[in-house]
């Protein structure tokens, strides 16, 4: 197997992904002083349980803490501490640290309920949820287990474009961009859906707007959405493995593979290069499975992301481990050679989007580049 050069930082990055950190008593206070008493995470989906930090080498990882992750994170040998700054050290590795606290509107209520119902904010981007629940069940994810079919809603529109507005003003953590999410509309909402995606195109059109979907027929009237300003659109083929696929998400494996990877294709045709992105879930597979994964988007000119499994509290899988340190490593060196063939990126290219994502944000170019103004971040070493 190759093995690229990567830093201290970086080793971390995976280390943490796989055994997550624990609070030294002297983090948890400087963050009582810092964070104040804000949540440490917003938790509201697998992917994102975890703190999210700026390691050395701008690396930004969402490391997993044992209050939202009891299932994995309790022998880790990595610590958070804090000594006039923050810095992740354990099994040989050490970086410096700084922390992202989340912005004042969240855990908020206004006249159409909470916020955090509508919009969530991780990193720099802010991601609205127009439906409640999803009509699909994929048993990695945690929204149809929060929010059974039972209760399946689509939200006012009007409540979503005002809390992205409060997102999007938030007076200390600002987002930066948007992203329209999961859950998955029942085929008779597609109409209602299509109108949600241009009322915020249309309600926002200063800000990247991206959108993460199922591509279910119908939906995505592509020249429409490009004419709208639409930035990149996000179709997540997850497994390639195709038994994988069925024992974990029978109904995106029932709309076949071709479909997925046909619709990559033609986004890309339609978006321009590197405007498709496909996310691939490491660790529910094997690597040679989610290889073949990003050289199919790869070659159908779509940007693959790798996203590693972790188990959420909610899901049938609780029990099951995240990929390791290791797995998770040469998953990322080999994929990137694949990609290099290319001529594309892992993505995602927004370095703070990365923090659970296995990659760097190093664009085709090798070099990170920040397309919006940082995030604030506390307690980085002066
Ligand atoms: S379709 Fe998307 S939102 Fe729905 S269960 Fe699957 S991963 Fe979750």
């Amino acid at each position: 197997m190759a093995s690229q050069n990567l830093t201290e930082a970086q080793l971390l990055k995976f280390e943490l992904m796989d055994k997550g950190v624990v609070l030294s008593d002297d983090a948890v206070a400087a963050l009582a002083d810092l964070n104040q008493n804000r949540s440490l995470s917003p938790h509201d989906y697998a992917s994102t349980s975890g703190v999210i930090l700026n390691l050395d080498d701008d690396v930004w990882v969402n490391a997993p803490i044992e209050l939202y992750n009891p299932n994995f994170v309790s022998r880790t040998p990595y610590v958070l501490d804090f000594d006039g700054g923050f810095a992740v050290e354990g099994a040989g590795l050490a970086s410096r640290a700084s922390f992202w606290p989340q912005p004042e509107y969240h855990g908020s209520t206004l006249n159409i309920g909470p916020l955090n119902h509508y919009v969530v904010t991780h990193g720099d981007r802010a991601r609205l949820s127009p439906v409640r629940s999803c009509s699909m069940t994929c048993t990695f994810c945690n929204i149809p287990y929060d929010d059974p079919i039972s209760v399946y809603t689509l939200k006012p529109v009007d409540a979503i474009v005002s809390a992205a507005k409060v997102a999007l003003d938030d007076p200390l953590q600002p987002a930066r961009h948007m992203l329209i999410s999961g859950g998955t509309p029942k085929p008779k909402d597609i109409p209602w859906m299509q109108e949600l995606y241009a009322t915020v195109l249309e309600a926002f059109p200063g800000t990247q707007v991206d959108l993460m979907m199922v591509p279910l027929p119908g939906l995505f009237d592509l020249p429409r959405l490009a004419s709208l300003g639409l930035h990149e659109v996000s179709i997540n083929i997850e497994l390639f493995n195709r038994d994988r696929a069925r024992e974990y998400m029978r109904n995106k494996f029932n709309q076949g593979l071709d479909f997925y990877l046909d619709f990559i294709e033609s986004a890309t045709d339609e978006l321009g290069p590197g405007r498709a992105r496909s996310m691939l879930m490491v660790g529910l597979e094997s690597i040679e499975d989610t290889l073949a994964g990003v050289r199919a988007i790869a070659e159908r000119g779509g940007t693959p992301v790798l996203s590693p499994f972790r188990p959420d509290m909610s899901t049938p899988l609780k029990n099951e481990k995240p990929p390791s340190a290791e797995f998770m490593r040469e998953t990322f060196e080999r994929a990137s050679e694949i990609v290099s063939e290319f001529g594309v990126f892992l993505g995602p290219d927004c370095p703070p989007c990365s923090h659970n994502t296995l990659n760097f944000a190093t664009g085709v170019d090798g070099h990170i580049s920040y397309p919006h103004d940082r995030p604030v971040m506390l307690g980085a070493r002066g």
